[in-house]
């Protein structure tokens, strides 16, 4: 009881703030930014409960907090890690003694706030800076152009995911008005990912889509998940379908389908479509030691033969590339069922009835280390992506966490699989 006074008294008081001002910096100290990722879904790792959820700056991990019966503050005690970030806040708080850090303190650590949480006031650097950034272990990497990890079976979606963070229109969206996000929950962890994905400040040069991905898994139903691979189009065309609702609906903004959506002509009317299909001619290959002729045809050949009247050509156009087929299997290339034909193109120019679009993205299959297949099994592909960065006017292939510059003119000699094209004309 006379302890608790003789704390009270004013003298006290001033000697116990000089204390805690001093623990709180060297608390601040233990703060290790070279492991801190904020990439995942935020839950406790040890209640997996999803609310309230603080992430611990010295360990990395994710806890339910901060009450004394909570994950977050038996992690202090039992850990000795003290300092923790709200990630629907983004405040500081000092763990056990359970103080939030004041806005001046905080603001020391606003580079922390920026990997959680990036924001961008205009697009500037976006469209002009062609500079390269160094991440904390002095890594060089060109923001936008950033490997995302795979989990086992996640490259048909991280392909994907690339692809939407380099459509112009929709990716300046995601970068200027995640406020306005807020209640779409889909298009809302799409935009956090993209934002990081152009920030000049990351941490590490790599991220993963982990949390956007839990939360596609557990809206599908686990049709599209982390851990089993799905076609790359299917994803596509669930994320467009599902985008363009989820827009709708909250913020009666149709733009995914003003950026995506065209319409053909049919015998029996105009039809809406989000992609054209392309069949390749069908060709039986041998493995009888002789050279393997790989058939070759022209894009635009592929298309013509497909007589589609185009009633609407979209901004941008989505071009599936139709190489398995489970009818006729394609021997030869280590039983591999996808079709090896070799899909000309010139990347600056495809003529559409009237219009010219030129290519942005082009996703293909992935043939690993030597030039033939290196499939496990006959149903199971791996895909990469090839992408025009317009500011540097280079391409880049960036095949899961590996990302390197590449030939425009190379581009044709991959199996493509799915293309995105920029009208221009
Ligand atoms: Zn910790």
């Amino acid at each position: 009881m006379s302890k608790r006074k003789i704390q009270d008294s004013p003298v006290e008081d001033t000697e116990r703030k000089k204390i805690s001002t001093r623990d709180r910096s060297l608390y601040l100290d233990t703060i290790n930014r070279k492991i801190l990722d904020f990439d995942y879904e935020k839950v406790c790792c040890i209640s997996l409960s999803s609310t309230n959820i603080y992430g611990c700056l010295v360990c990395n991990k994710y806890f339910r907090g901060r009450s004394m019966d909570s994950e977050c503050f038996l992690h202090s005690i039992n850990d000795d890690h003290h300092v923790f970030v709200n990630f629907d806040t983004l405040s500081f708080h000092i763990l056990p003694e359970n103080y939030q850090l004041d806005e001046q303190t905080a603001s020391s650590l606003d580079d922390i706030r920026q990997q959680i949480n990036p924001t961008y006031k205009d697009l500037k650097d976006i469209y002009h800076d062609t500079s390269l950034k160094r991440d904390l272990a002095g890594r060089e990497y060109r923001p936008g152009f950033i490997g995302l990890s795979n989990f086992g079976a996640n490259d048909y979606s991280n392909v994907i995911l690339q692809v939407l963070a380099h459509v112009p229109p929709l990716r300046d969206y995601l970068l200027l008005y995640p406020e306005k996000l807020h209640k779409t929950k889909l298009v809302g962890k799409l935009s956090l990912l993209v934002r990081k994905m152009y920030s000049p400040n990351l941490f590490k040069s790599h991220l993963s889509a982990h949390e956007l991905m839990q939360y596609v898994s557990s809206s599908t139903n686990k049709r599209f998940s982390l851990h089993h691979e799905s076609e790359p189009k299917d994803f596509l065309m669930w994320l467009f379908n599902s985008m363009h609702k989820e827009l709708v609906s909250e913020l009666q903004n149709n733009l995914i389908s003003s950026i995506f959506q065209g319409k053909v002509e049919l015998p029996s009317g105009k039809s809406k479509f989000w992609m054209l299909t392309l069949t390749l001619p069908s060709v039986t290959l041998f493995k009888d030691g002789a050279k393997l002729e790989i058939p070759q045809v022209a894009l635009e050949d592929l298309l013509a033969a497909k007589k589609y009247k185009i009633a609407k050509a979209p901004q941008f156009l989505t071009l599936y590339i139709k190489r398995k087929d489970d009818t006729q299997k394609i021997a030869g290339v280590n039983g591999s069922n996808i079709n090896p034909t070799v899909v000309k193109f010139n990347p600056l120019q495809l003529k559409v009835d009237t219009h010219v679009y030129k290519l942005i993205a082009n996703v293909v299959y992935s043939s690993g280390q030597n030039e033939n297949y290196s499939l496990e099994s006959e149903n199971q592909a791996h895909y990469k992506i090839q992408v025009l960065d317009e500011v540097r006017n280079e391409w880049l292939e960036i095949d899961d966490l590996k990302v390197k510059p590449i030939e425009k003119d190379l581009l044709f000699l991959n199996q493509t699989y799915l293309q995105f094209w920029q009208k221009i004309a």
